[in-house]
């Protein structure tokens, strides 16, 4: 099944979008299926978890970091992740530089903006991300290297809107390229669409996709994943 979703999947995806299968919550095995139809960029959300399939799986294997990160997590990943999506804070930044710098390493990160209505996800505005470029502590970070943004759109059936959160995000692409990096090569990819609507992300210009459902089937939840991935706080019920 995950090779013929694969196979499905990377057929509407062109060669110039990179395909990062989503492999949150899924056994190892499954990943061990991907990679053996030829997949080798993988999308995990929690680090111990990434941490554990690294260890279990093929060392050429690309390792992509796309959920929230705590900054004592970021120990577990630094030695080999290939990109961290989600950089929402200059804390954060500051955070990655320094377990970099103890693996000697530059780690590539993408800069995550808040471009959906939804109150509950993880995000940068572009004043904050003026900010971040334009202090003294970013020009003296040496072992962070930023090549690019990351968005998620609302969870919404609204076309439009989804195409519409997207293209802001290739506009604050362009404002920073523009401002911050027209001279860097590396700043290039904009990391936005999965399952349900990387396609409209593709034509509104995305360089990578993070798809996960399409291709490794419907993660079981419990509600306190759920709540944990859309980063809200479950209810607490009495007696329950
Ligand atoms: C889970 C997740 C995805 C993949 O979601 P699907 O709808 O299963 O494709 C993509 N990006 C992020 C940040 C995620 O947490």
């Amino acid at each position: 099944m995950i090779t013929e979703n694969l196979n499905i999947v990377g057929a509407t995806v062109p060669s110039n979008v990179t395909l990062i299968a989503v492999s949150k919550t899924k056994p190892v095995a499954d990943l061990q299926e991907a990679y053996d139809a030829g997949q080798r960029v993988f999308g995990e959300n929690k680090a111990l978890e990434m941490r554990d399939k690294h260890q279990a799986l093929p060392d050429d294997i690309q390792w992509h970091f796309i959920g929230h990160l705590q900054t004592n997590k970021i120990k577990y990943i630094a030695s080999f992740v290939t990109l961290i999506h989600s950089i929402d804070s200059a804390s954060l930044l500051e955070a990655v530089n320094k377990e970099a710098a103890k693996k000697e390493r530059i780690i590539d990160c993408l800069l995550q903006f808040h471009i959906a209505q939804e109150e509950t996800k993880f995000g940068l505005d572009l004043e904050e991300a003026k900010q971040m470029m334009e202090s003294d502590s970013f020009n003296n970070m040496k072992n962070i290297r930023i090549v690019g943004v990351m968005g998620m759109a609302t969870f919404t059936d609204n076309t439009n809107q989804i195409r519409n959160e997207f293209k802001s995000l290739k506009n604050i692409f362009d404002f920073l390229k523009d401002n911050y990096f027209h001279d860097k090569d590396y700043f290039k990819e904009i990391s936005m669409g999965m399952s349900d609507d990387y396609p409209i992300a593709i034509e509104e210009g995305a360089t990578m996709v993070r798809v996960g459902s399409k291709i490794f089937g419907a993660r079981n939840y419990t509600i306190n994943n759920y709540c944990r991935e859309v980063s809200i706080t479950p209810i607490k019920i009495n007696n329950m």
